[in-house]
């Protein structure tokens, strides 16, 4: 995709679009994300797209296979404690390189930790959408297990890529 175009783009519909352009200018005074969606990086898992959500509704991260290391901690720490969002959503999704990658034993210089990780998870499941599922599952209780003092709502869904389905 040619990445200054798009932006052109993006700066004409907010030219015509004065809700999009009030929101814009109104959020520069800081965010207030009420809702963390962690989901995967794949490029057909657009969390924005998938909720119909505005600019500043959501905060995200985006790891290959939605696990959660360090660094993502660090970030949900700060979603926590300062943007105090209400409700975090583990997203796995369908047809999922990374799920694929753990069940046929692929390897990596630096996916091994996490394919590591999704093994775990999943255990021996082989069906690709239950092993998203308990992927996602397993990365939502790892959340639990490390903010257990965390108010709001941690939750596991998936995103079906053929459907656009959220179940
Ligand atoms: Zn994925």
């Amino acid at each position: 995709m040619d990445i200054k175009k798009g932006n052109q783009e993006f700066l004409s519909i907010l030219d015509n679009n004065q809700e999009l352009k009030d929101r814009r200018d109104e959020l520069v005074k800081g965010q207030h994300p009420d809702t963390l969606v962690i989901t995967c990086s794949d490029s057909r898992v657009v969390p924005e797209y998938i909720f119909n959500a505005r600019l500043g509704e959501l905060f995200v991260i985006r790891t290959a296979g939605n696990v959660i290391n360090e660094g993502e901690l660090a970030t949900v720490e700060y979603a926590i404690e300062h943007l105090k969002v209400k409700r975090i959503i583990v997203l796995g999704h369908t047809h999922c390189g990374a799920i694929h990658a753990a069940i046929n034993d692929e390897t990596g210089k630096y996916l091994d930790p996490i394919l590591r990780r999704i093994k775990t998870n999943i255990s021996i499941i082989t069906n690709e959408t239950m092993a998203a599922k308990m992927n996602s599952i397993g990365e939502t209780e790892y959340l639990r297990s490390k903010f257990p003092d965390y108010k709001g709502t941690i939750e596991s869904m998936m995103y079906d890529i053929e459907t656009s389905d959220v179940f």
